[in-house]
């Protein structure tokens, strides 16, 4: 039985690699801040909670770290720890970008202290890239980062390429573009698009604003992501991929999916210029051959293959919740 430290268990890819890694029959080590807050909803919502455990550790700590590594003698570490929004990196530029790469160097520099062999994978972003000259993105791009979180990332990424080159670990990034689930906070764009219209259908809210949405973003489905992570850990030789689905699609298309699904008038539709973000990227779309060539990674589903989804799940659980 192979054991596994997912950090960032408690958010939306680390309950989705948990299951996929407890049906593997993995031994699954999830750590967290601090077990009076964590956080086990989406951990419950996959009736997974009694099948992991949860270990407090402070990833800003790396004796913390290094005491968690030798109690569970992990084969992997996944890590997906991160203040993960951009909106809020811009709000606190500091705290994102020292708790995303200091976190990165500790995980990385302990497993050098203790043990080698432990393999490694790092959620690099499509952030990263920012203001690109050429489309799609590939591995090899030249990033230029817009934020605060993408000037982290960008950070904890070259931190573990150089562990790689420098220390020979087993360090991976998989540089994923934005993947959507039910999981999602409620501050992310497609998942503010689908809870807020169902407020507007049922009533409760008059309108939907948001800000630039003029702009074109690649997503994908999470559950399909987390299956990339467990094959790039599970390679011969450490190496960095792109995990995308291919195409970008416009914001203002999705709302306007979205809308007709649930039967609300375009009308409802605000755009607020008080929500453009400081420094925006146009569009962005990822080159996903390498991960579909290499790791042998399915992906095809489309936008509104997902939207459908999303919008599925959401709708039930907005008739469950209310109806208590
Ligand atoms: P979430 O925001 O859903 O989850 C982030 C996790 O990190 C949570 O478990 C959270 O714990 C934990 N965390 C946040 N801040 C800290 C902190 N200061 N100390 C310890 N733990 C912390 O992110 P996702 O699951 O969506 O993403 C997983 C990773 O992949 C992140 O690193 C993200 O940046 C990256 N990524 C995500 C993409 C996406 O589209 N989802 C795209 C590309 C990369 P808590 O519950 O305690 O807050």
């Amino acid at each position: 039985m192979k054991t596994a430290i997912i950090t960032g268990i408690t958010g939306q890819d680390g309950a989705y690699l948990s299951k996929l890694l407890l049906e593997k029959g993995y031994k699954v080590i999830g750590t967290t801040r601090s077990y009076n807050y964590s956080n086990i909803k989406n951990l419950s919502y996959l009736a997974i909670k009694d099948k992991v455990i949860l270990q407090e550790c402070d990833l800003l700590d790396s004796s913390s770290i290094i005491k968690t590594i030798d109690k569970y003698k992990p084969d992997e570490i996944y890590n997906l720890a991160a203040q993960s929004s951009v909106s809020l990196s811009f709000e606190r530029p500091i705290e994102t970008i020292h708790f995303n790469l200091i976190s990165v160097l500790n995980l990385v520099e302990s497993i050098k202290i203790v043990n080698k062999n432990i393999k490694f994978y790092q959620a690099s972003t499509s952030e990263m890239f920012g203001k690109v000259k050429n489309l799609p993105v590939a591995e090899n791009t030249a990033m230029h980062p817009l934020s605060p979180y993408a000037i982290s990332k960008a950070s904890g990424h070259w931190t573990v390429v150089n562990y790689r080159e420098s220390h020979s670990l087993f360090a991976c990034c998989g540089i994923l573009f934005n993947h959507e689930s039910y999981f999602r906070s409620n501050n992310f764009f497609v998942k503010k698009v689908i809870t807020e219209s169902l407020h507007i259908r049922s009533g409760k809210q008059e309108i939907l604003e948001v800000g630039n949405i003029d702009i074109k973003r690649d997503f994908g489905y999470a559950p399909k992501y987390v299956a990339a992570m467990w094959l790039i850990m599970q390679q011969e030789k450490a190496d960095d991929f792109i995990v995308s689905s291919g195409k970008s699609i416009f914001l203002r298309e999705i709302i306007y999916y979205v809308f007709d699904r649930l039967k609300i008038d375009r009308d409802r539709l605000v755009i607020d210029p008080s929500l453009y973000r400081p420094a925006e990227i146009e569009d962005i779309y990822g080159d996903n051959s390498k991960a579909k060539r290499i790791l042998g990674w399915e992906y095809n589903m489309t936008f509104f293959d997902v939207l459908d989804i999303l919008i599925e799940e959401e709708k039930q659980n907005y008739e469950i919740n209310e109806s208590k």
